[in-house]
């Protein structure tokens, strides 16, 4: 790993940019650098102002770019038993801890330094660097510089979402919707059960409406056979009602999601599913007039399907690592929004293994670093006239 890599990278960590604080100070960090080669960066904040995305871009205005695209927010430490300082980069046995070393300060590390390098070079691309906050609680923060980069006169050529693959070439994952739904009744004396709507029955009765729809996926919806489960998933994640045993319930909410293959339409199911909790008020509201079940999105990002024949990602293969394959993901990124709004191809890639992230001791092999690094070179040099 180059000298300017490692002291990015530890500088990268000493930012304490879990989701729930402000990226500011990290932005800012990266602004002064890329303007010490004379990159200019958009800087586009959220409704707060607290948080901020970066998009930056060296080289001929003209051209469609290469697009390096990370997260700057990290899950917290807090409440993990960690052997090393969380937010300071520990160099030991040939890793680098830290949160967010994995995920993923070490590819916005590299990022950075071949965006410093290609301000140096004269290009028949630019190369081009977008990074976000608030992905860790849903994709959240990318939406607002993607309508911007939206309006933009041209789109890049290809994006490279640095989550840690291993360096492999990740052309898929599934999206996400997640939802909660608040089921009403009302309340009474449980003596008199039978004659009120119990808000918590109502609730199972839409539970079993959602496991007959995993039926329906699993049997009649799409199937792609390079995922571990190769259907449509749907769950309940969380359910809270009712107050005391002898009082019948009037409110029982309950958060479910759906992991779709993007050939299975999220709007589609929700309809479905808001039909079907349609039957079930009709029927309690039989009993009582108050009965309800009223469907809430909490978050939805799409899933991501790069065709692998796509003449970008073909010519990127050249820059990968030797054993490099090409894989579908059960985690989700920021792939599938950048894929769909700016109708652009994706390529997830990059340092560390999802094995590591999240977890307490967090790291990255710096071999992985190298390997990020190598890949990185050989892009930029097929970039340079
Ligand atoms: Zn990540």
């Amino acid at each position: 790993m180059k000298p300017r890599v490692l002291e990015i990278f530890k500088r990268l960590i000493a930012f304490d940019t879990v989701s729930s604080e402000s990226n500011l100070a990290l932005i800012e960090y990266v602004r002064e650098l890329l303007l010490s080669k004379g990159i200019e960066s958009l800087i586009v904040k959220d409704e707060s102002g607290r948080k901020a995305n970066l998009f930056a871009s060296t080289g001929p205005r003209d051209v469609p770019g290469i697009l390096l695209s990370g997260h700057t927010d990290v899950v917290p430490a807090a409440g993990q038993a960690w052997s090393v300082p969380a937010f300071q980069a520990t160099l030991k046995d040939g890793r680098i801890y830290g949160r967010g070393s994995c995920d993923m300060k070490g590819f916005i590390a590299l990022a950075i330094d071949a965006m410093l390098e290609a301000a140096d070079a004269s290009l028949s691309r630019p190369l081009q660097l977008a990074l976000s906050h608030d992905e860790e609680i849903g994709c959240v923060g990318v939406r607002r510089l993607l309508d911007v980069l939206h309006l933009a006169p041209l789109r890049p050529f290809l994006c490279i979402v640095g989550e840690p693959t291993e360096m492999q070439f990740v052309l898929g994952h599934k999206g996400k919707g997640s939802y909660r739904a608040f089921c009403r009744g009302q309340e009474a004396h449980s003596s008199l059960a039978p004659r009120s709507v119990n808000a918590i029955h109502v609730a199972c009765d839409f539970i079993a409406a959602l496991r007959q729809s995993q039926q329906r996926l699993q049997e009649q919806g799409a199937q792609d056979a390079d995922y571990d489960v190769p259907y449509s998933t749907v769950h309940v994640g969380q359910i809270v009602g009712g107050k005391a045993l002898n009082i019948v319930p009037n409110l029982c909410s309950l958060d479910f999601e759906v992991r779709n293959l993007p050939a299975d339409d999220l709007d589609q199911f929700l309809d479905q599913m808001r039909e079907q909790a349609e039957t079930i008020v009709r029927e309690a509201k039989r009993l009582s007039s108050v009965a309800d079940i009223e469907i809430e999105t909490l978050n939805v990002y799409p899933g991501l399907d790069t065709h692998p024949s796509v003449e970008a990602v073909r010519l990127l293969k050249n820059f990968a690592p030797a054993d490099t394959g090409s894989a579908k993901v059960s985690f989700g990124t920021e792939g599938g929004l950048f894929s769909q709004r700016l109708n652009v191809p994706v390529v997830v890639c990059g340092p560390g293994s999802i094995e590591q992230a999240h977890k307490p001791d967090e790291f990255i092999e710096v071999s992985q670093m190298d390997a990020g690094e190598r890949f990185l070179e050989g892009l930029l040099g097929s970039l340079k006239l």
